[in-house]
């Protein structure tokens, strides 16, 4: 037996938190359903400092429970699952069906804010070494490596951030991208660059992660040809994949497995949004993310009160 309610909110991270709270606000009878705990990848985030309103900056771990907070005051019902099908429209009266873990939810909105998970690099001894030194959280395992040298591996905002957190615990921190560049913020930038224990090898790939009981080396091949480097832990931070592959075939995504959406965040289904780093075109920010939640809530609003959304 389906449970019915008007809204089903997938995520909560800072877009499905944000959703949640003007869909609280709004009493619509919707439910936010997360997989692990409220705050998404925001929690691991050791300082947001571009999230407006926090001039010192804030702690990510401190920031999503906030949202969090905010929202369940406001009296969003927050339940534990993992949806695992989205059947657009085929519950009673065009209700869009979701399976869960442990149930089905038939809704007349749906909004989907699963974010993304980081990419991995796929190289030999990653999987094996994985929380054994190799590691995609900087704030949950650098502790171990205080006093160590460790390599961040990529040249966007994660990982020159957390090359920046790094640099303050290792003994040193070489940064390894494949190109001649960074993409992260010119901030960021600056700030690595600055530190006298980061050094970056630039045009360099990482071919192999080795070690024993540990990780204790990464190969690499540059324009000097190929070295290895002492590494106690390996940070890697290539990028993000969208949290989408149980939606193929339900809806449109794009090549890179995005979901397309409108300019009101509208799905190609009508009724079921995305919000987040999920959704094509997503700046993949704190503060888009929670403006995406903003945005879905209140064109789902509209969509179930029947006010003319188009
Ligand atoms: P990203 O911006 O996609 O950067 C990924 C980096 O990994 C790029 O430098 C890329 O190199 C490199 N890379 C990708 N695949 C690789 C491979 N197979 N081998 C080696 N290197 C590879 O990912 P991100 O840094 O995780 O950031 C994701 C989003 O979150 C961005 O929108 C970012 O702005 C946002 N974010 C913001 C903040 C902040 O505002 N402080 C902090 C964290 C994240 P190329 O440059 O050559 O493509």
């Amino acid at each position: 037996m389906a449970r019915t309610i008007d809204l089903l909110i997938v995520g909560g991270g800072a877009a499905g938190l944000s959703a949640g709270l003007y869909a609280a606000r709004s009493r619509l009878d919707a439910v936010l359903l997360e997989r692990m705990g409220p705050g998404g990848q925001l929690v691991n985030v050791d300082r947001v400092e571009n999230y407006p309103g926090f001039p010192e900056g804030i702690a990510g771990h401190e920031l999503g429970p906030l949202i969090a907070q905010q929202a369940m005051d406001a009296g969003l019902a927050f339940e534990y699952g993992e949806a695992q099908a989205l059947r657009p429209g085929a519950g009673e009266d065009g209700r869009h069906l979701v399976e869960t873990d442990g149930e089905t939810f038939a809704a007349r909105a749906v909004i989907l804010a699963g974010g993304s998970a980081l990419a991995r690099l796929g190289v030999p001894g990653e999987t094996d070494f994985e929380g054994r030194g190799v590691s995609y959280c900087a704030t949950c395992d650098g502790e171990f490596c205080r006093g160590q040298p460790v390599v961040v591996v990529g040249g966007g905002d994660s990982a020159l951030d957390e090359a920046q957190y790094l640099a303050e615990i290792a003994s040193n921190v070489t940064i390894v991208h494949r190109r001649l560049a960074f993409r992260a913020a010119r901030i960021a930038q600056e700030r690595v660059l600055a530190q006298p224990n980061c050094r970056v090898l630039w045009n360099t790939t990482v071919r192999a992660i080795a070690g024993e009981e540990m990780v204790n080396a990464v190969e690499v091949a540059g324009p000097e040809g190929e070295a290895r480097l002492d590494a106690a832990g390996v940070f890697i931070y290539v990028g993000l994949n969208p949290n989408t592959a149980w939606l193929a075939g339900a809806l449109e995504l794009d090549g890179g497995g995005h979901v397309v959406v409108d300019g009101r965040l509208q799905t190609s289904v009508p009724g079921v949004f995305a919000a987040g780093d999920l959704r094509q075109f997503s700046a993949r920010q704190v503060a888009s993310c929670v403006g995406d939640g903003a945005t879905a809530a209140i064109w789902a609003e509209r969509f179930l009160r029947g006010a003319d959304a188009r």
